[in-house]
């Protein structure tokens, strides 16, 4: 049993596939949950996966067709397998139809979950893993019966993976449109597409598969109940059957085939219908966005401009400030000097005031000294001069004196000589 499972994320081809791999006893190999077990390894192909995974993008084709093919080698695989999330695009399923073809195998069934897309996103972004046997659980659609317990193994670790946010799946979703979808087309070429509604209960799902693959790979008298038990069956005697059984069989399985072919190509049509509607919501939120985004930046522009403006005229009106400051500053330093200076003059007024004041004062004091002095001196000087002139005068008048004392004595003396020639004369006669 080779089966591609085709389906977008969130279609539930995981539960799917997991549930498949139990009944039909062949491996489920989900690319996805390879990637992140390489991731977590940390890995050279990990590391190189990690990007694209955390973007909602695919992972480079190269890469996961080098875990596929090693994964494809293992001795687990030779009955069959389940491929879960692989291929994703056209040249992921020409290079599994290569591979296969040079280990002598062929897929024998893609097998389409379709999902409606609007219910895809509630279905992701609610969905819930456990961390020990890996069960999924959904917060909408499919709560566990504990809450945060796996009704499965009991584990009470439900986890949410990394990528299943509203961004990404989103993102998610378009690439599967892009890159995915075309292998619908693809497989229904190679008539081995079937189409499965995947939505309902889940095991009501599961039934509808099994009767899929079972009309598909099955023999007729190996068909039977899906929840049928895995103990041995008892040993029946099978007849070869008739003609007739085998015509009507054949007759009953195109019966059947032309049904799902129609219910495949009723839901395509829905699907397609659907597809273009949410494109063309699609486009128009993304225009509605754009112009969103636009009035944004030109608010945020306007925003900007008015902030640029206010700081201009902030700096305009601080620049002023600073200037009538600064001319304060120097009309302050200015009256500064001149009160300094006329403080400076005052003072060396009041100094040469003080100065011509002590000056004056000790004028007064040389003059009252020189006064004294000069008095004294004029007075010593008086008394000399007066000293000398007396004596001059005393000179003079000695002379004068002695000069009239000495007339005086003269002229006694003529007076003496005349009384005595008078004397004489008298005596001769
Ligand atoms: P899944 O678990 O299948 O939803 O995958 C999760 C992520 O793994 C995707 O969004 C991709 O980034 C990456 N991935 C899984 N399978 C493939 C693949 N076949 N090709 C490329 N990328 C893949």
């Amino acid at each position: 049993m080779r089966i591609v499972l085709l389906g977008a994320p969130g279609s539930g081809k995981g539960t799917q596939s997991r549930k498949l791999s139990e009944k039909y006893n062949v491996p489920q190999i989900s690319t996805g949950d390879l990637l992140r077990a390489a991731i977590q390894a940390k890995t050279k192909i990990g590391k190189q996966a990690k990007t694209a995974m955390e973007t909602g993008e695919l992972v480079a084709n190269d890469l996961v067709l080098e875990l596929i093919e090693q994964r494809l080698q293992e001795a687990d695989t030779k009955p069959g397998f389940l491929l879960d999330g692989f291929p994703r695009n056209i040249p992921q399923a020409q290079a599994l139809d290569r591979l296969l073809d040079g280990l002598g195998r062929k897929i024998q069934i893609a097998l389409n979950v379709h999902v409606e897309p609007r219910e895809l996103m509630k279905r992701i972004t609610g969905r819930l893993i456990c961390a020990n046997c890996g069960e999924i659980f959904n917060e909408y659609t499919r709560k566990p019966k504990t809450a945060g317990t796996c009704d499965a193994c009991g584990e009470s670790k439900l986890t949410k993976r990394e990528d299943d946010n509203e961004t990404l799946v989103k993102a998610r979703l378009e690439t599967y449109q892009a890159e995915t979808e075309p292998l619908i087309v693809y497989y229904r070429a190679q008539q081995k597409l079937r189409t499965v509604k995947g939505s309902g209960k889940s095991d009501e799902i599961t039934l509808k598969i099994c009767d899929v693959i079972d009309a598909d790979l099955r023999p007729l008298g190996a068909r039977g109940s899906h929840a049928e038990p895995k103990a041995p069956e008892p040993i029946r005697i099978v007849l070869p059957p008739s003609a007739e059984e085998i015509a009507a069989a054949e007759e009953a399985k195109r019966k059947e085939e032309a049904k799902l072919e129609a219910e495949r190509l009723k839901q395509e049509k829905k699907a397609e219908a659907e597809r273009l509607r949410a494109e063309k919501k699609a486009a128009a939120e993304k225009a509605r966005e754009e112009k969103r985004k636009l009035a944004e930046k030109k608010k945020i522009a306007a925003a900007k401009k008015k902030a640029a403006d206010a700081i201009k005229k902030q700096k305009i009106a601080a620049k002023k400030k600073a200037a009538a400051e600064k001319k304060k500053k120097v009309i302050a330093k200015k009256k500064e000097m001149a009160k300094k200076k006329a403080e400076a003059m005052k003072k060396k007024k009041a100094a040469a005031a003080l100065k011509k004041k002590k000056a004056a004062a000790k004028k007064k004091v040389t003059k009252k000294v020189t006064k004294k002095t000069t008095k004294k001196v004029a007075k010593k000087a008086a008394k000399k001069v007066a000293k000398k002139a007396a004596k001059k005068v005393a000179k003079k008048v000695t002379k004068k004196v002695a000069k009239k004392v000495s007339k005086k004595k003269a002229a006694k003396k003529t007076a003496k000589k005349a009384a005595k020639k008078k004397a004489a004369k008298k005596k001769r006669r």
